[in-house]
């Protein structure tokens, strides 16, 4: 078989690119001939090198929540772009995306902004230690909250240092989040906490109110900072923050990836009680105050408030997991899907009800050649720029690759 392009593009990175590929886009653990390249992205679908065409479920990790390329966002953002964007100082934009979000978001008194959800929870952490000068910071053990020295999943390049200062608990467990702030005692700046559990490889997991109920109380007696990492699920649970329907309310909350449809631009809200710390911080960056991204965000927040994108993104993915549990249940194929359903985690498992890496690779490798776009051990996202058509094709892939599965799951 003639060599792909998007093989001939993964050599040549091999050799100009530390690892061919690094971070979240690394291929080590997908399925092979998975296309690690796309030339073209519209609505919920992206293309490869090699003219195919997939219905989208990842939606670039996030970003993706109306659809790739919308009008009306990117409209906005070449507008702005045209006029002016990184320069000497931001435009009024700023003011006005500030003004937006305090209005929207029910915790939030203010806002800050920066490019990736690292940044938006570096800034976190900086304001919480800062707020009352402490260095104790609880995290849930394995949660992800990005890439900086102090949160990187991998050890290398970081010292026990960088973590010295953190306490792990167990996420969904009160009891455990109230022993490690008792462990830190009276050195407690802050616990941060991900809207639900949704580590890779794992069952996610929704909120537990008695945990998060628990973590605002710890932080009200003990005048720390409680921080929502918003920055994946952001706007695609809530049009909130995102533990609104627990009733708990954060001093922080992180937000990146859907915040402009795509386009570069990330986020820290904060109440007054936070303020005085985020004033004292040092922080910021070449790109931060580039208005062409403000004014996508704006847009996008517009389009956010006005149409039902939250309820049809919920209603196909009630579809797609109904569909595929009955589809696996004919074939015989464990499969365990669980999260939000419009951020399914879908993953092979054996009869133990262990995941199953390979059986979960061939799944996607599958479903790929349908067409159709999964991940074997992150949580997925589907964009409200998906028809019911598109599920209907995801399905029938599905049951045509399920069928070839159990043999395999069994060996
Ligand atoms: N926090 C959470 C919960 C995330 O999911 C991510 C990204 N996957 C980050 C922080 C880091 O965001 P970024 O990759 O934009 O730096």
């Amino acid at each position: 078989m003639a060599q792909t392009r998007d093989q001939a593009l993964k050599d040549r990175a091999a050799k100009v690119i530390p690892g061919g590929m690094y971070g979240h886009l690394s291929m080590q653990l997908m399925a092979p001939n998975t296309p690690q390249y796309f030339e073209r992205a519209k609505g919920g679908y992206v293309w490869d090198y090699d003219g195919n065409r997939y219905i989208d479920f990842m939606c670039g990790f996030g970003p993706n929540l109306l659809g790739y390329g919308h009008e009306e966002i990117d409209a906005a953002f070449v507008e702005q772009l045209k006029q002016i964007d990184a320069a000497v100082g931001p435009s009024a934009h700023m003011i006005e995306l500030a003004e937006a979000y305090v209005d929207q978001i029910t915790h939030a008194d203010w806002a800050m902004f920066c490019k990736n959800g690292s940044d938006a929870t570096t800034i976190s952490l900086l304001t919480a230690r800062a707020h009352r000068g402490r260095k104790k910071i609880l995290l849930a053990a394995g949660a992800y909250h990005g890439a900086s020295t102090w949160n990187t999943p991998l050890p290398a390049g970081t010292v026990p240092e960088d973590r010295a200062n953190f306490i792990y608990y167990e996420y969904n467990n009160p009891d455990s989040l109230r022993a490690a702030a008792d462990e830190a005692g009276e050195d407690l700046a802050g616990i941060f906490a991900t809207p639900f559990k949704h580590e890779v490889f794992q069952e996610q997991l929704l909120p537990n109110p008695e945990y998060a109920r628990a973590a605002r109380q710890i932080c009200d007696t003990k005048d720390a900072i409680l921080v929502v990492d918003d920055v994946r699920a952001g706007f695609r649970l809530e049009r909130d923050c995102s533990w609104r329907s627990l009733g708990v309310q954060p001093d922080l909350s992180s937000w990146g990836k859907s915040l402009a449809n795509g386009h570069a631009i990330s986020a820290v809200m904060g109440n007054e009680r936070a303020r005085e710390a985020a004033k004292q911080i040092f922080v910021t960056g070449s790109f931060w105050f580039a208005a062409a991204p403000m004014a996508a965000a704006l847009k996008t927040l517009e389009i956010i408030q006005t149409s039902e994108y939250l309820e049809r993104s919920i209603k196909l993915g009630e579809r797609l997991r109904d569909g595929l549990a009955s589809l696996a249940d004919t074939a015989g194929v464990p499969l365990t899907q669980t999260g939000p359903a419009q951020m399914p985690l879908i993953m092979v498992t054996n009869d133990q009800g262990e995941r199953d890496h390979f059986a979960s690779q061939n799944f996607c490798a599958g479903l790929l050649q349908h067409g159709v776009y999964f991940h074997p051990y992150h949580n997925m996202f589907i964009t409200a720029a998906l028809s019911d058509a598109d599920i209907d094709h995801t399905l029938d892939a599905a049951h045509s690759v399920l069928r070839t599965l159990p043999a395999q799951v069994a060996a």
